[in-house]
């Protein structure tokens, strides 16, 4: 068959260009409501970033559609088909900025869902990490962990948020505690800096495999979100390799 670049990719085939910006009904930042020590009014995290509007935010809303998945790669990345071209979503850093901002909206709305354990986790913890587990009960548990002391090191958990589900509570604590121990910080930077180690921890690893629809799943997911395109710590969550570039490596175009 002779080559027709002119006829590739084909109009209307494949899906459209997707993810482009931010959801058009959700571009203001959360007010705070409420007293002050409530507030958690977490910044958004694009500093400088011009929320579209008028005919690019109805353009943007067109576009936000679900990529076709192919397949996983390297048991890290989504690898989909666009309108664009080839589109490489890292799987941790989508579900990472989904799960953050679950957890962000949950604790906005003044009622971080709790999971209560049937049996409580008891945790041993190193000196360090148990003294500083005694001394922020209280903000620990407005993220909607419950800790108890037990003696000595140990201390058991009663409660986690619902949404964190399966972490290793052990190594999660020794990451959270250095990130709200500081101090000086307001109510929101706090809860932003929690939220952004319980997104990674509640969020899928690289290596790990994901059925097709679990992809799809996050895709849909990741579509939906305020902002896309960065996890919660600014790395990006997709990379587009155009037809342009394609076509002109293997010489289709010049
Ligand atoms: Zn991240």
């Amino acid at each position: 068959m002779p080559d027709d670049p002119g006829n590739f990719p084909e109009p209307g085939f494949l899906l459209r260009s997707w993810p482009l910006g931010r959801h058009p009904a959700e571009v203001s930042v959360p007010s705070s409501v409420g007293e002050p020590r409530k507030s958690y009014d977490v910044p958004v995290e694009v500093p400088g970033r011009v929320p579209p509007e008028g005919p690019r935010a109805e353009e943007e809303a067109r576009l936000r559609e679900i990529p076709r998945v192919i397949g996983q790669l390297g048991k890290t990345y989504i690898v989909c088909e666009t309108e664009e071209g080839l589109l490489l979503v890292d799987q941790h850093a989508a579900h990472e900025r989904v799960v953050y901002e679950k957890l962000r909206r949950s604790m906005e709305a003044h009622r971080p869902e709790v999971q209560q354990l049937l049996m409580p986790l008891e945790l041993e913890l190193n000196h360090r990490d148990a003294g500083a587990v005694m001394a922020l009960q209280e903000e620990l548990a407005s993220l909607g962990i419950e800790i108890e002391h037990f003696g000595g090191n140990t201390f058991l958990v009663r409660a986690v948020p619902a949404l964190l589900g399966q972490v290793d509570w052990e190594t999660f604590l020794s990451e959270l505690l250095p990130e709200i121990r500081m101090k000086g910080m307001s109510q929101g930077e706090l809860l932003d800096r929690a939220l952004k180690v319980m997104a990674c921890h509640g969020a899928v690893r690289a290596g790990k495999h994901m059925s097709m629809q679990e992809m799809e799943g996050l895709l849909e997911e990741l579509a939906a979100a305020d902002l896309p395109q960065n996890c919660p710590h600014g790395r990006p969550v997709t990379k587009m390799i155009r037809y342009r570039e394609i076509e002109k490596f293997f010489k289709r175009i010049v």
